[in-house]
């Protein structure tokens, strides 16, 4: 076992704070990293504070996780010691099922494993996160990050890039098509590089007057303040697709207005309470959809990430100290993050 240093939420009222728990020893398949670098999701304070009813304490949040591989196990192929890896939101699933099959595990009909607030397969214990020094993880879940890439700012790839990258890409973004992306926060602003690197045409939709420039330096060919009716409606039935990443609950119809006949609009945004059901008549009369989507699997998450360094795409961070996460969450809840917080792991070593 490996002594391991963390940060923990003990129950859905508390700020996080020191934990030391222990890692496994490693299973045939096992690789253990030393974590360098956390990004932070809003997904980590949904769960540290249990809005999606579902945690089970004590939680170490983090699952957008980059490292260094130290120790490899006996029966480990595809990864050396040394080498620059990551970790996002899934570290086991069934892999037997149709989804699995087809390399979606993120649908895991037996349910996949996340890499914190899930349950082992073999041993039956809580898994924990990347808010921690090192991380034991069977290496068909572990990707590797082209080192191209700055390590901190590749780190929100992991959850904030693949969440966007692959509705983007089941949806078919591209030169020729309008793609919308809603909210500019951690996800939201990779969905805006990403969407442009694949050659869309982008418009984003913010309810922050003072993101306009910052989503057009991010690559964004216009940007809309989601409260103006005057704004949205210059845009009514032109869209091909929405990638909407609100965090909170909010009327939907206003953007299914804006999708073309055929036009999707995909919810990735995860909010405490659910959005009020939208007019069945915006649907119907122009055969529009609304759909959701969950991270993506282990094969895309890949792709995502050699996509992103081909292109040279990263998050725009603030890096932060472990020690600094409680405050953290209170400016991400204010929508005061450019546009993600990653924790320097170090921090939490000294
Ligand atoms: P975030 O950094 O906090 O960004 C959310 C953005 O939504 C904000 O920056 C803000 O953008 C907008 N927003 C917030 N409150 C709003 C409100 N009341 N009305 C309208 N807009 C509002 O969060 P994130 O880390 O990107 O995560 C976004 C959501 O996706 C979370 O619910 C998270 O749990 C979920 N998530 C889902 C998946 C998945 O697989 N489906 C994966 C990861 C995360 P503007 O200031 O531009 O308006
Ligand atoms: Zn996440
Ligand atoms: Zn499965």
């Amino acid at each position: 076992m490996y002594q391991t240093y963390g940060y923990a939420a003990q129950d859905a009222g508390s700020p996080l704070a020191p934990f030391e728990f222990q890692r496994r020893d490693l299973r045939e398949h096992d690789v253990r990293i030393d974590v360098l670098y956390c990004g932070v999701c809003h997904s980590d304070l949904h769960q540290a504070r249990n809005e999606w009813r579902n945690t089970l304490y004590p939680v170490v949040p983090g699952h957008e996780i980059v490292g260094r591989v130290v120790e490899t196990g006996s029966g480990v192929t595809r990864f050396k010691t040394g080498e620059l890896v990551g970790v996002g939101c899934l570290v086991d699933s069934c892999r037997s099922c149709p989804s699995c099959a087809e390399g979606l595990e993120q649908y895991c009909e037996n349910g996949f494993v996340g890499t914190y607030n899930g349950v082992d397969r073999v041993s039956g214990d809580v898994t924990f996160g990347g808010y921690s020094t090192m991380l034991v993880v069977d290496e068909a879940f572990v990707l590797r990050v082209p080192e191209n890439l700055d390590p901190a700012a590749a780190a929100p790839l992991l959850c904030a890039g693949i969440t966007t990258y692959s509705p983007l890409r089941t949806w078919g973004a591209g030169p020729g098509k309008k793609v919308g992306i809603v909210g500019l926060g951690g996800l939201g602003h990779m969905g805006v590089k990403i969407a442009a690197a694949m050659g869309a045409h982008v418009v984003l939709f913010t309810t922050s007057a003072s993101k306009i420039e910052d989503a057009k330096r991010l690559g964004a060919h216009e940007v809309v303040i989601s409260k103006d009716p005057e704004q949205m409606q210059a845009h009514a039935n032109s869209f091909d697709l929405i990638v909407n990443t609100v965090a909170a609950q909010h009327d939907l119809n206003p953007f299914i207005e804006l999708l073309r006949r055929d036009g999707t609009m995909a919810l990735v945004g995860a909010p405490e309470h659910d959005h009020p059901s939208p007019q069945v008549f915006n649907l119907i009369m122009k055969r529009r959809r609304l759909a959701g989507s969950l991270i993506g699997g282990i094969a895309e998450t890949q792709e995502m990430l050699d996509f992103c360094g081909k292109h040279g795409l990263t998050s725009d961070i603030e890096m932060i100290k472990m020690q600094d996460i409680n405050g953290a969450y209170e400016r991400m809840l204010k929508s005061d993050v450019k546009y993600r917080f990653v924790i320097d792991i170090a921090t939490l070593k000294q």
